[in-house]
């Protein structure tokens, strides 16, 4: 379980997150919503602590992960995977070499990186893409697939880290409505199967109320409801 305890970042004068206690659970599929601002992408920061609280912390199964230092701290960033909205994976690799990515993400990439990961890695690899439909575009370079695509390959490079739990900031912002429901589903299975949480960034209430267990809206830094998404009203 993951436990936020009055979690607080400031920005000199702005509070990008005031005070945030929140518990989820493996296997939920949580959403953040709230005005762009809110303090959505800094609190998923703030759990895989690419940034430091100014006060409270993060627990995950009682362990105290704000104290997490040097190896461990950065094992604990490569146990949160993480989702962009601009999917961030190198353009000029392939789509495999991409996933494989995930397994080996501190060494140093070159386009003969294939040849050093072991053939257990590589049909991991291809099962992870293959449970998104894209294995058939895994020798195919990555700046030649859709948006879409390119979303699924980031999330089949996410499983590979076989991760705690999995953070995505505004996943499906540049995506089409179709894509966008390959996606959302996507990080449904993967918090029902593997049962990880999944935190969601976005914009989209509607997105939200589909997909999501649990909405959590964000204003100026604080929750200002958490619930079930058919609790969710129009005024939040
Ligand atoms: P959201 O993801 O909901 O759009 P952010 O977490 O990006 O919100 O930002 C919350 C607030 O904190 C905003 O006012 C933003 O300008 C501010 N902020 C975020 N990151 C920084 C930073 N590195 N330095 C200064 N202010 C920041
Ligand atoms: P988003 O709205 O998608 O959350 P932002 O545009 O708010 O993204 O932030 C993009 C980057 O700029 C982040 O790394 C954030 O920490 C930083 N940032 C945001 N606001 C500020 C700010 N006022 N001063 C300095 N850095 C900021």
């Amino acid at each position: 379980m993951l436990e936020l305890q009055g979690l607080r970042k400031q920005f000199g004068e702005t509070a990008a997150v005031a005070g945030v206690s929140l518990r989820i659970d493996r296997g939920e599929v949580v959403g953040i919503i709230g005005r762009s601002g809110a303090g959505k992408s800094t609190l998923l920061r703030l759990i895989n602590r690419l940034t430091d609280p100014t006060e409270g912390s993060v627990k995950w199964d009682g362990q105290d992960v704000t104290r997490f230092k040097g190896r461990e701290l950065r094992r604990w960033r490569r146990r949160c995977a993480m989702i962009f909205q601009q999917f961030n994976l190198c353009p000029r690799l392939d789509v495999i070499t991409n996933v494989l990515v995930g397994v080996v993400a501190e060494r140093p990439l070159g386009p003969s990186l294939l040849k050093m990961f072991p053939a257990a890695d590589r049909a991991r690899a291809i099962l992870e893409l293959d449970a998104l439909d894209m294995a058939p575009a895994a020798l195919q370079r990555a700046s030649t697939l859709s948006g879409g695509q390119q979303q699924r390959v980031a999330i089949a490079r996410a499983m590979m880290q076989e991760p705690d739990m999995l953070l995505a900031d505004e996943p499906v912002a540049s995506l089409d409505p179709v894509n966008a429901e390959v996606v959302m589903e996507a990080l449904q299975r993967a918090a029902q199967e593997r049962g990880i949480p999944v935190i969601v960034n976005l914009h989209s209430l509607d997105i939200a109320r589909r997909y999501c267990t649990r909405v959590v809206a964000m204003a100026k830094g604080q929750v200002v409801f958490d619930g079930a998404p058919d609790q969710l009203t129009a005024e939040v």
